[in-house]
């Protein structure tokens, strides 16, 4: 009984990742993070959402959402705060995680830039490897509709903004999204979901609706294999 009062509390409990937030000197990336909008949208969903920046706080969740952001910021403050270990050992014990533009990238096995060669300490809670801005710079954001059938018929109002993509996957990821010309925007490995674009922006409701049945789920195995196979432009 105690543990169905306790498992209730939780299940309407999914904190926000909002590292940026924890350091003042950073303060305005939190605006391109977008984790307000993210916040806005749990709670209209129903779900107690806030944000978090220490270690601590990241015990007894349901859920957790990297937002986008610059991912190499966002990296270097988890490792300052020491929280990327932890997040490891949440996500490989099936906490359920949301990773949105950067928050993907950081959630990824690897991730390469088109203009520097220099790698990024990712989480890889999920086995994809993506390409940072591969759409180019912020004048390169695009909208565009595309169809994720794992949310009904009716096509998802996409925002990319500065996105990455996925350009690998392991046999045991799902790609859920692919713009026309067959490249992969979002994807699914047990409890982790992914995308390349922002649909906290939008006033649709049915991937963070999609996120939040994840809990619901049986967990998977927590495994990373092999090398992936290629999923860009098909
Ligand atoms: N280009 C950013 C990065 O690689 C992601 C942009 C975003 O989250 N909107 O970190």
């Amino acid at each position: 009984m105690l543990v169905k009062v306790i498992k209730n509390y939780n299940l309407s409990f999914v904190p926000i990742l909002s590292i940026i937030n924890a350091n003042e000197k950073n303060r305005c990336s939190c605006l391109q993070g977008a984790f307000v909008e993210h916040i806005a949208i749990l709670q209209n969903l129903g779900v107690e959402a806030s944000p978090i920046r220490l270690r601590k706080q990241l015990q007894g969740l349901d859920g957790l959402v990297i937002p986008g952001g610059e991912s190499t910021t966002i990296a270097k403050l988890m490792q300052i705060y020491g929280l990327t270990k932890t997040i490891q050992e949440l996500t490989s014990n099936g906490l359920p995680v949301l990773g949105t533009c950067a928050g993907m990238v950081l959630l990824s096995r690897s991730a390469t830039h088109p203009e520097s060669s220099s790698g990024l300490d990712t989480i890889g809670a999920i086995n994809i490897e993506v390409r940072r801005n591969a759409f180019g710079r912020q004048i390169n954001s695009f909208e565009t509709n595309i169809s994720i059938p794992a949310l009904g018929e009716e096509p998802f109002r996409a925002i990319f903004i500065r996105a990455p993509i996925i350009t690998r996957a392991g046999a045991e990821v799902e790609i859920l999204a692919r713009l026309e010309d067959g490249t992969s925007v979002a994807a699914r490995q047990g409890k982790v979901l992914v995308c390349a674009f922002h649909p906290e922006l939008t006033d649709d409701t049915r991937f963070h609706k999609y996120f939040l049945e994840l809990e619901r789920r049986p967990s998977p195995p927590p495994t990373l294999s092999g090398e992936g196979r290629e999923v860009v432009g098909g």
